[in-house]
């Protein structure tokens, strides 16, 4: 299975992502996770990323492109990859397209957790206080003020995804403001017809 899950910051994609993780046995590729990864180990990329990422803009196409082509070739992915946070551009969306079908395997499914933008801010501030609760680090661009700014890059950038994979029949919308339990089992009725489906 190889599912794009879309939506603006503090949806909760990486919520269901792990979810999937866990119920289907196949990875979580957060371009947002793998970026942090590489700003803490002082990588080049890392380098190149932090600002941006502080900034709450996306940070180069070039980039996260090459990350995720390199990621998904390992062998964890073979039975398939969830991919949350990416892609957010068109040009990431197209670059998706020739990656698979260089591999010769295609996309199940696109699922948009559908959000009320009001609520947002909140779920931010409270990851962020349940981060400091738990003892362990709080995003540098969970903060109200950046937020502004991913949501702003969201919608320039990110939401004319949704049209671009509703008119290739593989969007799915999932109401994202329903409770964690409920979000996951809507996901998964749309996962077991995507598999149906192939
Ligand atoms: P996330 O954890 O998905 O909210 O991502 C955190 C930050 O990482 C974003 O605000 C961007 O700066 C950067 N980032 C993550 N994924 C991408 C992507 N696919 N394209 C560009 N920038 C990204």
């Amino acid at each position: 299975m190889r599912l794009i899950l879309l939506g603006p910051p503090g949806a909760g994609k990486g919520t269901q992502a792990q979810r999937l993780v866990e119920k289907h046995g196949i990875p979580q590729l957060s371009t947002g996770d793998m970026l942090r990864a590489a700003v803490q180990a002082g990588t080049e990329v890392g380098k190149r990323a932090k600002a941006v990422m502080d900034a709450g803009e996306l940070v180069s196409d070039t980039i996260v492109n090459a990350i995720v082509a390199e990621r998904i070739d390992q062998a964890d992915c073979a039975r398939g990859f969830i991919l949350d946070g990416y892609p957010r551009t068109l040009v990431q969306a197209d670059a998706v397209e020739s990656m698979l079908l260089e591999r010769g395997i295609g996309l199940d499914t696109v699922i948009e957790l559908v959000v009320d933008d009001r609520a947002l801010v909140g779920r931010i501030v409270k990851r962020a206080d349940d981060a400091k609760a738990a003892g362990q680090p709080v995003r540098k661009d969970d903060n109200p003020a950046v937020f502004e700014e991913r949501l702003r890059e969201y919608y320039k950038k990110t939401a004319p995804l949704t049209g671009y994979y509703y008119a290739k029949g593989k969007l799915k919308t999932v109401d994202g403001m329903a409770s964690i339990d409920a979000v996951t089992a809507e996901i998964e009725a749309v996962v077991v017809a995507a598999a149906k489906a192939r």
